[in-house]
């Protein structure tokens, strides 16, 4: 009786998610139909998304650390090396999939051919980001020189300058977060979690004394976990709210038309690396149906196609795999955070494509040389882009200056980004999630002979 009523109790949850979506698209085409907003009121209709963002935002921090702590630390280091190594493998050969998919299809649709890049407006960017400072920055970060400090880095001016007169709703672009170099919302999280892995290593080695501190680390990540199921409770209104709010606010829907094919490409780029590659690359490992496991997911795919950030939607990410899939919290306490860190199917395939359509408006004819480099820069760029909105079109720079097209082009892709943003979000996050479960299979010899042996350290047996 008590599986029924809680599995009763997620479905609601995600029929009021989707109500809520529904009723949002609604409420926003009405009031930008027969109300004109003033831009104060405007903001009054983000407020209550704002409020979700924020209190999902609050718990990545906890979360983070108590997962990766524990998650080490109930290991022994020798599994955690190679639990990490498959993570590491999986996320490098998806990403490379998603971007020569992306690749193939954007040059057989050819979406920018019949563009000219003079119908568009181009805005200036005072800056640069280039692949060598992109690759010092993400080592950079993975040692924080004050680890409290590396949970609230603000106001450091981002790689890219703002753009002067950008006419898109993303103003992300203008913020001064660190968007390159894997900071999520001022947290340094490469940096925290190279330092969790560690003291999860050592605290791991310390026999009874260590004990203490997973207990608590432990008892951390439950107490997080609970705040996060009351989060979710208020999901559907944030959402709700959220989505009113993105529509009433767009100016621009004509851009649409004219960018249609370049969507088209990235839109059905991600639907075949989600819908063909993904559940086969998991079939073939687990040997499950890839699309229950999908389907277990479901709050996670919505919450981020909502919030276009990987690193907010994570602690609804762990809900459900946990939750919902019953993955090992061995493995998504370790592999989850890194990979909505690192692993971004959907934003390497799309840096790619708009690579090449932003060439291909130009006129610009790539050889095999640039598309390789453009497939290994893309892939870059995403290890590089942080789990929060637009971060993807930040990094866009890296791949534009190493084939030598112009930067300032990436204001071309500005006006729709927003939307494919959270597209590619959502892709990023599907991707971590059957890395966790390929994982997990990899890895059942491992954990199947850690619960037999009784192991003081190991709590979760
Ligand atoms: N918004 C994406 C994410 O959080 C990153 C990107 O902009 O591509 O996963």
């Amino acid at each position: 009786g008590c599986d029924l009523k809680g599995l009763l109790k997620k479905n609601w949850l995600l029929i009021a998610t989707i109500v809520s979506v529904l009723l949002g698209i609604g409420l926003g085409v009405v009031v930008r139909e027969y109300a004109s907003l003033s831009h104060l009121e405007k903001q009054y209709f983000g407020f209550p998304g704002d409020i979700l963002m924020r209190m999902l935002k609050l718990v990545i921090l906890p979360l983070i650390i108590s997962s990766m702590i524990t998650g080490v630390a109930a290991l022994d280091s020798d599994v955690s090396g190679k639990i990490g190594l498959r993570a590491v493998v999986y996320y490098f050969t998806t990403t490379i999939i998603a971007v020569i998919l992306g690749i193939a299809l954007v040059i057989t649709i050819k979406p920018g051919v019949s563009q000219k890049a003079e119908n568009v407006d181009r805005t200036e960017i005072t800056q640069n980001v280039n692949t060598v400072d992109t690759l010092m920055d993400i080592v950079r970060n993975m040692f924080p020189e004050n680890i409290v400090q590396a949970c609230f880095q603000q106001h450091k001016k981002m790689a890219v300058g703002p753009l002067k007169h950008s006419t898109s709703p993303v103003d992300n672009i203008t913020k001064d977060y660190i968007i390159v170099g894997s900071y999520s919302d001022g947290i340094n999280v490469l940096g925290l979690i190279v330092f969790c892995v560690a003291f999860g290593l050592v605290i791991g080695k310390m026999g009874e004394r260590g004990c203490i501190l997973l207990e608590f680390f432990d008892a951390l990540n439950e107490a997080t976990m609970r705040l996060v199921q009351i989060i979710m409770c208020y999901m559907p209104v944030g959402i709700l709210f959220l989505i009113a709010a993105k529509i009433i606010e767009v100016e621009d829907w004509e851009i649409f038309r004219k960018m249609g094919m370049y969507m088209v490409t990235v839109l059905s780029g991600l639907a075949i690396h989600s819908t063909v590659f993904l559940p086969l690359i998991y079939f073939v490992i687990v040997r499950k149906n890839p699309y229950t496991f999908a389907l277990g997911m479901n709050q996670a795919l919505v919450t981020a196609l909502m919030i276009s950030s990987s690193s907010a939607t994570l602690p609804v990410t762990f809900r459900c795999a946990e939750e919902n899939l019953r993955i090992d919290k061995r493995i998504t306490r370790f592999v989850l955070p890194v990979g909505a860190t690192i692993n971004m199917d959907g934003t390497a395939l799309y840096e790619a494509v708009a690579a090449i359509f932003i060439a291909q408006i130009n006129n610009y004819d790539l050889d095999v040389g640039q598309i390789v480099t453009i497939s290994v820069t893309a892939t870059v760029a995403s290890i590089g882009a942080a789990g929060v909105p637009a971060a993807g079109l930040v990094t866009m720079v890296i791949v534009l200056t190493a084939v030598g097209l112009p930067a300032n082009d990436v204001t071309l892709i500005v006006a729709v980004d927003w939307l494919l943003d959270r597209f590619r979000t959502m892709i990023n996050v599907l991707g971590d999630a059957y890395g966790a479960g390929i994982v997990q299979k990899l890895s059942r010899w491992e954990l199947e002979r850690m619960d037999g042996t009784s192991d003081v350290t190991n709590p979760f047996a």
